[in-house]
């Protein structure tokens, strides 16, 4: 025999992995010696047995179907590549989980299956400890958003209170220009808690999938309408031409959380652009609603480009404050995410930054003239009329900041810690008076059956302004529109509750000497 004949030979038969060849019939014509160690099994014992003899007896049945699939299409393949779990069973009859890989090859006119059959216990074993370390990162992860979601809207009650009384006592030290300055930066220092608390619970709802989108049909108009009159003064306060182009097109979906994403990536673009212009674009492609956000801001850098996008990252720039919390952009991955769209950045440092969010065709209900009014707006403004305010709040000290707040503020205020409380103030109510309600208040109403209810025992349209620490979801459930009705997020901005005060017709005593 020549050398290499005889390495070959030594090769075959102490390869690392048993070697076995199979016929046609099933039955086992080869055996290598690697076969004692993994099987158990002199070789010769196995030479002239059904393969079978290899398997656990649970196996033995689908084996027969698998061979023949094997030989109708004969190539070299890994088996058991569609099973989880395969086993091999030694000559002592235990059993190991097996790697096993098959080749066909013919042999004096004859077709052969080649096996190498390894032993995978250990490959197995890290498998399993790589799915059990996912499935644990996954739950931990899972319990993380659902804490950050229930601190952040827990902490949001006393965040309110904080904030009515700074805004109550702004009032009182007007005309003390040292605690005026302490009490704006205290101010600023809420709005900077506030914005933490609305991107962690924002972020965190969305990731343990408590966000579920609600779809509607939704034109793209009154969602850029909105946009606008949102950031139109941002823009004018720093000189910056806020531009907005878009074709006539209604899409189905979820608006809250569509204006969110494009909130989120207009304000970025507001925040770090000094001058130029903010444009924001849509356009309709054969396969994409396109919608692009683009500023002549200061740019990312082409290697923070992947991580904006992360939890938490903000991009460093040397001296420069730092202007969010770096949310923003999770939430806006988030909800692509949720939405099944997509979102890619191109930016150049020192010349601006362009978003773009790919919509799929599929989701345009309609384009040209767009014949679908704007989803329904759930605040309608009442009748002017001057009166009180009907305060309810369950807890104490948010309900007596609010009430030091609206004092102040000039606004004569009964208070009630309950709907029965409140309902029990009837009597003394009289046209013109509002309602200001939180909308959980505990077990017995919400401020919305309190409202129907005050509204049928006076006998008139009594306006409101319910508060809600999860406005989003609120808005969610209230799908008809309420008249005379607006909804607040807490905590609250005591200009936007002193705007909707004056939208619904009261005015504060102090400035009118009126209201009675
Ligand atoms: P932040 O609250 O810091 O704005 P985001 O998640 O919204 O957090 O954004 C992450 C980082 O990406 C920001 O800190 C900022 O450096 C960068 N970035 C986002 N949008 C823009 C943009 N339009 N121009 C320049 N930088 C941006």
């Amino acid at each position: 025999m020549s050398d290499i004949a005889a390495l070959s030979r030594q090769l075959l038969h102490f390869s690392p992995d048993a070697l076995i060849a199979v016929d046609a019939h099933g039955v086992i014509r080869f055996a290598n010696e690697t076969a004692r160690a993994v099987l158990g099994y002199a070789p010769e014992d196995l030479v002239g047995r059904p393969l079978e003899v290899l398997l656990p007896e649970r196996f033995r049945a689908r084996h027969a179907t698998h061979l023949a699939e094997f030989h109708r299409d004969p190539h070299s393949r890994e088996m058991g590549s569609r099973v989880a779990d395969l086993y091999a069973r030694r000559a002592d009859g235990s059993e190991f989980p097996a790697g096993i890989r098959l080749a066909p090859f013919d042999w004096q006119g004859e077709r052969y299956v080649a096996a190498a059959i390894r032993d995978a216990t250990e490959r197995r074993s890290v498998r399993d400890a790589l799915v059990a370390a996912r499935a644990d990162a996954e739950r931990a992860n899972w319990a993380k958003s659902r804490f950050l979601a229930t601190a952040s809207h827990d902490l949001r009650q006393p965040m309110q209170t904080i904030r009515l009384l700074n805004a109550a006592m702004r009032r009182l030290a007007s005309g003390c220009p040292d605690i005026e300055d302490l009490l704006h930066r205290e101010e600023l220092a809420i709005d900077a808690a506030t914005r933490l608390l609305d991107g962690l619970l924002d972020v965190s709802r969305l990731e343990s999938g408590a966000i579920k989108p609600q779809l509607d049909d939704v034109p793209l108009a009154s969602v850029f309408a909105d946009l606008q009159r949102e950031f139109d003064s941002p823009a004018v306060a720093k000189a910056l031409r806020l531009e907005f182009s878009q074709p006539d097109a209604t899409l189905s979906t979820d608006r809250l959380l569509f204006t969110q994403l494009l909130q989120n990536l207009i304000g970025n673009a507001l925040k770090y652009t000094e001058r130029g212009v903010v444009r924001v674009a849509a356009r309709i492609d054969p396969e994409y609603l396109e919608i692009g956000v683009e500023d002549t801001g200061i740019g990312i850098p082409a290697d923070k480009l992947e991580r904006i996008f992360d939890e938490y990252y903000q991009v460093d720039r040397a001296g420069a404050p730092r202007l969010g919390v770096g949310l923003g952009l999770a939430i806006v991955r988030e909800v692509a995410r949720l939405l099944g769209y997509q979102v890619s950045v191109r930016s150049t440092l020192g010349e601006g930054t362009r978003v773009v969010v790919r919509i799929p065709r599929q989701v345009l209900r309609s384009t040209g003239a767009d014949a679908a009014s704007a989803a329904a707006d759930v605040s309608v403004a009442g009748s002017a009329a001057r009166g009180r305010l009907l305060l309810v709040e369950d807890n104490a000290s948010v309900r007596t900041a609010t009430e030091l707040f609206l004092t102040v503020a000039g606004y004569r205020v009964l208070s009630a810690a309950s709907p029965g409380d409140a309902l029990a103030l009837a009597p003394q109510l009289r046209a013109g008076d509002l309602l200001l309600a939180d909308y959980r208040l505990g077990a017995e109403l919400t401020g919305i059956d309190l409202l129907h209810r005050l509204r049928e025992t006076l006998g008139w349209e009594m306006p409101a302004i319910l508060l809600s620490g999860d406005l989003d979801s609120l808005l969610r459930v209230v799908k008809t529109p309420i008249r005379s009705c607006r909804f607040l997020g807490k905590p609250v901005d005591t200009g936007a509750l002193t705007a909707a005060i004056a939208a619904l017709g009261e005015s504060p005593v102090a400035a009118n000497g009126t209201g009675g």
